[in-house]
C-alpha cells in the first residue's frame, strides 16, 4: 500500500541531514550527502531492492523484472543552499513508495525498475550541475572531475574522500536500450497546477535555454570632472540592455529572460563606470524562439552600445536546446493521470531537470507536483500529504501500465 504519510516523513527526515542548522544545505560529496545517502539506500533495500552507490555518487537501486531493460525513475538528492525539502527528494522518495507497492504484492513487471537518487544535480559546490545524471547518460567529460569547488578540492578528490573511484566513470554510463525511459516526478516549482486547483500535470518539455554575457566598455572618469555629454557611462548603457531584455521577454507569454548578475568596473562611488560585464538568461519551451529572442537581445545591446560611443561584445557562455518529453510517454503519464479521475493537464517546465542529461540515452517523461504558491528553492517550499499521495499513485499507475514500445 503506498504511504502519503510515508512520503512526507521520508522527506522531513532527509531534511534532517544539512550543513545548516535550522534550514537545508546538501551539496555533493559532503558528509551530510553520505547520510542522506545511507538513509536512502536503506529504504531501497526494505522496498526489495538491491541498493549501491555509483561511481559519480548516484544512489541506485534496482528492482529486477522478467527480463533485463530497465524503466529509469527518480531525481536529485542534492540541494541549492537554504533549500525546501521536496526538490529532488520527493521524486526519488516517490518512486521508492512504488517499488514497495509492488513488492509488497511479490509483483514483477516485464521489465526492471532503475531508481535513481542523484548526487548533484543542483551544481552547488562545483559551478557544474548535473554531474549524477550527465554520468549516467555518458556525456559527462572526465575532465570535468578537475573542476574544483571553493576551497580547491577537485571533483576527483572529492570524490575519492567519499570512498569513490572517478576513474570508473566509463562504467556509470549506461548504453542505449538499457534503459526502456526514464520518468520523473518532481514539484512544478511554478504557479499554474496551484492557479487551476490542479495535484499534478504532466511536463510537455523542458525549457531550452541560452546565456550570453555581454561587456561592455566605455570610459572611466571623475564622477565630479568629467561633463555628461561627454561621458561613455557603461553602467547607464548596461541599465538600457536590462530594460532591452526585459522588452524582448515580455513579446511573448512563453519566453522568460532575466539579467541575473552584473560586474561593474571599477566599482566606485565617485567614478565613472568604465566596463559593465553582465549575463542574460533566456528561456522558452521552443528553440527558435529562444535563439530569435537572442538574436534580438545582441541586436538592442549593439545598438544601445553605439548609440552612447561604447563598444560591446557579446559571447556565448551556455546553451542546451529544448528537452521534448516523448509523446508515446506523455500519453501513458496522461492515461495514469485520468485513472485517478483527475483533469488532465499539459505544461512545460521551466526550470532545469535530470531527463536533459538522460534523454541522450533514453525517452524521458515528467510528472509534477502542485507546490504551495509555486515556491521551490527555499525552506518555504511546501507539499501537502494529499497531492504527494496522488503523485504516488499516478505514478504507479503509469509504471504497472508502462508500455516500452507503443
Ligand atoms: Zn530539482
Amino acid at each position: 500500500m503506498l504511504s502519503a504519510e510515508r512520503i512526507m516523513q521520508r522527506c522531513d527526515a532527509l531534511a534532517r541531514h544539512s550543513e545548516l542548522p535550522g534550514g537545508l544545505t546538501r551539496v555533493f560529496l559532503s558528509p551530510q550527502n553520505r547520510a542522506a545517502n545511507e538513509l536512502v539506500l536503506g529504504w531501497m533495500r526494505e522496498a526489495g531492492m538491491q541498493a549501491r552507490v555509483d561511481a559519480i555518487g548516484n544512489v541506485v537501486g534496482r528492482y529486477e523484472g522478467e527480463k533485463q531493460p530497465c524503466l529509469m525513475l527518480g531525481s536529485h538528492l542534492d540541494t541549492v543552499r537554504d533549500a525546501g525539502r521536496y526538490d529532488g527528494m520527493l521524486g526519488v522518495i516517490t518512486a521508492i513508495e512504488c517499488v514497495a507497492a509492488l513488492a509488497e504484492q511479490s509483483k514483477r513487471l516485464p521489465f526492471a525498475i532503475e531508481v535513481l537518487g542523484f548526487g548533484d544535480e543542483e551544481g552547488v559546490r562545483f559551478g557544474t550541475s548535473m554531474l549524477g545524471s550527465r554520468g549516467v547518460s555518458g556525456t559527462l567529460d572526465p575532465a570535468v572531475l578537475n573542476t574544483r569547488d571553493a576551497h580547491g578540492v577537485s571533483i576527483a578528490e572529492a570524490l575519492r574522500q567519499f570512498g569513490l573511484d572517478g576513474s570508473r566513470l566509463a562504467q556509470v554510463a549506461r548504453k542505449k536500450g538499457e534503459v526502456l525511459a526514464y520518468a520523473e516526478l518532481h514539484i512544478e516549482q511554478g504557479p499554474v497546477l496551484e492557479a487551476e486547483g490542479l495535484s499534478v500535470g504532466v511536463v510537455s518539455a523542458i525549457n531550452g535555454f541560452s546565456r550570453p554575457r555581454a561587456t561592455l566598455h566605455g570610459e572611466a572618469g571623475h564622477a565630479g570632472t568629467v561633463p555628461m555629454h561627454q561621458r561613455r557611462d557603461a553602467l547607464a548603457a548596461a541599465a538600457e540592455c536590462v530594460l532591452a531584455v526585459e522588452r524582448i521577454a515580455q513579446s511573448d507569454a512563453a519566453l522568460v529572460g532575466t539579467v541575473g548578475r552584473l560586474e561593474v568596473k571599477p566599482g566606485a562611488i565617485n567614478v565613472i563606470p568604465g566596463e559593465v560585464q553582465f549575463t542574460i538568461d533566456f528561456r522558452a519551451p521552443r528553440d527558435t524562439l529562444r535563439q530569435e529572442a537572442v538574436r534580438s537581445a545582441v541586436d538592442a545591446v549593439q545598438e544601445i552600445a553605439s548609440k552612447r560611443r561604447l563598444t560591446a561584445a557579446i559571447e556565448k557562455i551556455q546553451e542546451l536546446g529544448v528537452t521534448a518529453c516523448a509523446p508515446r510517454l506523455i500519453e501513458q503519464l496522461e492515461r495514469a493521470v485520468a485513472a485517478q479521475g483527475l483533469h488532465v493537464r499539459r505544461l512545460p517546465s521551466g526550470a532545469g531537470h535530470d531527463g536533459q542529461a538522460i534523454q541522450a540515452i533514453a525517452d524521458v517523461a515528467m510528472l509534477f507536483v502542485r507546490c504551495k504558491g509555486g515556491v521551490s528553492h527555499s525552506p518555504a517550499e511546501s507539499i501537502t500529504e494529499a497531492d504527494a499521495g496522488v503523485g504516488a499513485r499516478t505514478l504507479l499507475s503509469f509504471i504497472e501500465r508502462f508500455e516500452p514500445r507503443s
